[in-house]
Formats: C-alpha cells, sequence, structure tokens
C-alpha cells in the first residue's frame, strides 16, 4: 500500500436487513452485531434475508463494553437513548471500535434517524438506506425440497409431492430508478 486509503466497513442496523434492499458485498465489508441477528425471528423472511447476506459474507461482532458504554452516555446527553434499542447500540458501539483502527472507516447504514444522530455527534459516518439508489428487491419464491420444484404462489404445501415449502430467494429484481417505495 503505498497511500493512506481507509478500507470503508458498512456497518448494518435491523432497518438495513428489514428494507430487503440487497447490500451489494462484492467489493465491500460488511459487518453486524450478535444483537441485531438476535432481533430476528428464526425461519421469517427477515431472518432468510441475513441468512443469504453471511452466505455471501457478512460479518457478526460484538463491539467492546467501552464503546457500548460510550454510546449510551452520548446518547443519553442527546435524548436519543430511549429511542434506541440495545442492538442500535451495539450497532453505533461496534462502528466506534471500527474506527479506531486508523486504516478503517465505519459507515453506519440505517434509516434510523436516532442512530445518525448519534452517529453524527461521534463523528460515525452514516448513509441511509432509502437514499443509497438501490434500484433493486429480492425475488422472493418457494421451493419444495422435496422434487425440487420452484412456485411463485406462496404454496406452504407442495402440490405435487405434499413436503412442506422453503422460502428462498431466486434472484433480484429492478424496482426502478424511480424508487418505489414500499414503506
Ligand atoms: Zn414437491
Amino acid at each position: 500500500m503505498n497511500h493512506k486509503k481507509k478500507t470503508r466497513i458498512f456497518v448494518i442496523d435491523t432497518s438495513a436487513i428489514l428494507s430487503g434492499k440487497p447490500i451489494n458485498l462484492d467489493n465491500s465489508i460488511i459487518i453486524t452485531t450478535p444483537s441485531v441477528s438476535n432481533e430476528l425471528k428464526p425461519g421469517g423472511k427477515d431472518y432468510q434475508t441475513l441468512q443469504f447476506l453471511m452466505e455471501k459474507g457478512l460479518y457478526i461482532n460484538s463491539p467492546s463494553k467501552d464503546s457500548v458504554d460510550k454510546i449510551k452516555t452520548i446518547s443519553n446527553k442527546t435524548g436519543d437513548l430511549d429511542r434506541l434499542s440495545d442492538a442500535d447500540i451495539d450497532i453505533l458501539a461496534l462502528a466506534l471500535d471500527i474506527n479506531a483502527d486508523d486504516k478503517k472507516d465505519a459507515v453506519v447504514l440505517t434509516d434510523d434517524y436516532s442512530i445518525q444522530n448519534v452517529a453524527n455527534v461521534v463523528n460515525i459516518k452514516f448513509e441511509s438506506i432509502s437514499q443509497r439508489g438501490i434500484t433493486k428487491s429480492f425475488i422472493w419464491s418457494r421451493r419444495c425440497p422435496g422434487c425440487g420444484r420452484n412456485f411463485k404462489e406462496n404454496l406452504k404445501i407442495c402440490p405435487i409431492c405434499g413436503s412442506a415449502t422453503k422460502n428462498i430467494v431466486l434472484g433480484k429484481k429492478n424496482i426502478g430508478k424511480g424508487g418505489r417505495d414500499d414503506r
């Protein structure tokens, strides 16, 4: 390395996963905390989004206790503490830990205004998901593990062989540059 370019590390919160918008992992490092993954109910669609991201290389790390305490103290001063979940606090604390390494630059991906507000106060960079110009969303389908067929319809039981089907990500689809907003 002959220049001082820092490695950008995206820290994603629950809202980033719930948005269902694919996060491009190909050229970036993406990380979240165990508390975020614990907020998602196993078996649900959002948990499957998390599993999909983990298969693509999402890291899960816990923040240091020092950073958690620092974030709590600061968010108490800014009046955001009541609006932050433990998972939200962990996300901010993990970003602080990453920024302590001067070769790394944390960027929190979140649509949560309290997280953005505290991030601003402690000099953590953030980007909102809805303003990131993401123009693709996941295509969900149901797959039968018994006979291997895919169904577009939301069939819980395979009509061919009678096995229970599973939600799978088939791919991504364009949602248009205008940004159709489903919220
Ligand atoms: Zn089947």
